[in-house]
């Protein structure tokens, strides 16, 4: 695999490309546990905060994926406001990340997390997903725009 894990500057522990990736070579699975959006919140309930971030939504919405089990190393890798990578679901609700442009080696790899509330994107909401990328756009928070 070109990548590693490792301490980022961003989060926590954060994914590293160990070689240069050419632009939509697919990286990783995004693998967990698929589990209901239902049983992630008796799992995870949002009070208290920090939320938490190993989900990850698929298919209409109602389903997503429980990175805290049969995960890899997918789970670490950071959200972006500005990413280098982007996270494609295929027909079988499966999650990859993809490059999403040509990447160094030594590059943190991250992609936007764009995670969509069922509630209104109030200030307090956004506080509770705190962005650290640094990119110059950074809309300092992981939340995505409503549609
Ligand atoms: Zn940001």
């Amino acid at each position: 695999m070109p990548f590693a894990v490792r301490e980022s500057r961003i989060h926590g522990r954060g994914v590293f490309a160990t070689r240069s990736i050419a632009k939509g070579e697919r990286l990783i699975e995004y693998k967990g546990e698929r589990i209901t959006w239902q049983e992630a919140e008796r799992r995870y309930p949002i009070d208290p905060v920090p939320y938490h971030t190993f989900l990850f939504e698929i298919g209409d919405g109602t389903m997503c994926i429980d990175a805290v089990r049969n995960a890899n190393a997918a789970k670490w890798i950071n959200h972006s406001c500005r990413p280098n990578c982007e996270a494609v679901e295929d027909e079988n609700e499966r999650i990859f990340i993809d490059a999403a442009r040509a990447i160094r080696r030594g590059e943190e790899l991250t992609y936007d997390y764009n995670f969509i509330l069922e509630e209104r994107h109030t200030p307090a909401q956004k506080k509770l997903f705190p962005c650290w990328c640094g990119a110059r756009n950074c809309r300092g928070t992981m939340l995505g725009k409503k549609r």
